[in-house]
């Protein structure tokens, strides 16, 4: 998520590791980095300054010299203050109305059709919500298609009047039909600009005067650092919004808008967007996102998105087919598609703790297990059940139909069978035979 910025506070750190004695010029030193850190991730250079300075009077009122291990507590206090930069505690959105109505605003292309469609999908899902989606931008009729889209994807009513030019109304009529039609909430998307002019500012007011939705949102696109903090201000400024969505962030972002944004309009972010799919949406953390920052990944949310895919009787159904030997390809499979549900393999992996550091040159497909995939598609039931029905000339043919080598057959096989035996070590040996052949 944000390496360069990791990369450089990881350094930083690095200096008082290289020291047998730490002291107050080394722990100096470090702050300095850390400082020039933020500033290269383009936070603002007012909030790096007092960031700093905080940590080192937290610093200095801990003592951390005296400490047995000064420098894992100076990770703590920087994450703490990181932690505290970025709103502290999670924080909700308001679903109190009867329909709740949502304002989306945020320039054009920051993301905000996208996350509409996603907060909806979220909503829906999530929280069992009947939800509306409004289209209320009347200049560009293909912003209207593109909630259309967005809603058919999703299972979600959009209400849109292309004839109507006047977004009040619209926003006005979608909500008497969410309330006619029992809706509990309603999202409105409304028309964005390229960059912050007057009259889109005084359209945006007139429908927030107009609605008074229980939650207003600023959508915002992460890669463009600070400014997206100045935008964040000049929204701020008309509409006093309730909270910050930042768009963008599976791409390569330096994390300023991430850090600063909280300060400077005082308003917490509440949603993040990871990718382009409507399932890329995640409740925005601070101490979970600092602990990314640092490079200390984010067990927390994998095991949770693991839970959300655990189904026990799947899972109790697995067992039995491992203990009577029958796991085949077809189990592999599905295997394969819950991991893809918990979310693309570059996410997963920036939150293992350490693994982004260790993989930063690594280049992870988006669908890592796309040539898996076609591979075992390849196969015929009886081949996917059991797998030493394939020989040589089967190989050739499925790699073939796969558009593969044979060696990646082969060593897809070759997996295969480590990872049966390996199932059914454990099993048998109730984990002590799999962590001997792990070296345990
Ligand atoms: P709008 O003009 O503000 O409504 O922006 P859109 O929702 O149309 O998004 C603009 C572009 O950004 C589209 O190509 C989206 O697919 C893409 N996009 C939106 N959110 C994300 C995200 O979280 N990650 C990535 N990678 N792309 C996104």
């Amino acid at each position: 998520m944000f390496n360069n910025l990791t990369d450089k506070l990881d350094k930083a750190f690095h200096i008082l590791k290289g020291h047998g004695k730490i002291t107050d010029v080394n722990v100096a030193d470090t702050l300095k980095e850390v400082r020039r850190a933020l500033l290269d991730a383009d936070v603002n250079f007012k909030i790096a300054k007092e960031f700093t300075t905080k940590v080192k009077e937290k610093a200095i009122g801990e003592n951390v010299l005296t400490t047995l291990q000064p420098g894992q507590l100076l990770v703590k206090i920087v994450k703490d203050e990181l932690t505290e930069l970025m709103g502290g505690d999670v924080a909700g959105i308001n679903l109190s109305g009867t329909p709740s109505v949502i304002l989306m605003s945020g320039l054009q292309g920051s993301g905000k059709t996208t996350f509409s469609g996603k907060l909806a999908n979220f909503l829906k899902s999530k929280k069992g919500k009947k939800t509306l989606l409004v289209a209320c931008d009347i200049y560009r009729p293909a912003a209207i298609n593109q909630l259309h889209v967005v809603g058919d994807q999703i299972g979600v009513e959009v209400y849109s009047e292309p004839e109507n030019k006047n977004p009040v109304e619209i926003a006005q009529n979608a909500i008497k039909h969410a309330k006619a039609n029992g809706f509990n909430v309603v999202i409105v998307d409304t028309a964005g600009r390229l960059a912050v002019d007057e009259e889109m500012m005084t359209e945006i007011a007139n429908v927030h005067k107009a609605i008074q939705p229980q939650e207003t949102l600023f959508v915002v696109d992460a890669m463009t650092g600070q400014d997206a903090v100045n935008t964040a201000k000049a929204f701020n400024d008309r509409l006093n919004f309730d909270g910050v969505i930042l768009t963008k962030l599976d791409g390569d972002t330096r994390g300023g808008a991430a850090i600063s944004i909280k300060s400077v309009v005082n308003k917490p972010i509440k949603f993040i967007g990871t990718g382009e799919k409507m399932d890329a949406i995640d409740v925005f953390y601070p101490s979970r996102m600092a602990d990314r920052i640092l490079g200390m990944g984010d067990v927390v949310s994998l095991v949770e998105r693991a839970q959300e895919q655990y189904d026990e009787e799947e899972a109790r159904k697995l067992q039995k087919k491992i203990a009577k030997n029958e796991f085949g390809f077809d189990d592999f499979l599905s295997q394969i598609q819950q991991i893809k549900k918990m979310g693309s393999m570059k996410d997963l992996v920036g939150m293992i703790p350490g693994a982004g550091k260790a993989l930063k040159d690594v280049e992870i497909e988006d669908d890592a297990f796309k040539h898996i995939e076609a591979i075992i598609q390849s196969m015929t039931p009886a081949e996917r059940s059991k797998p030493s029905l394939i020989d040589v000339k089967r190989k050739n043919r499925i790699a073939k139909g796969a558009g593969r080598k044979i060696e990646d057959v082969n060593q897809l096989m070759k997996q295969f069978e480590q990872m049966s035996k390996m199932m059914k070590m454990m099993q048998g040996g109730g984990g002590k035979n799999l962590m001997k052949m792990m070296g345990g």
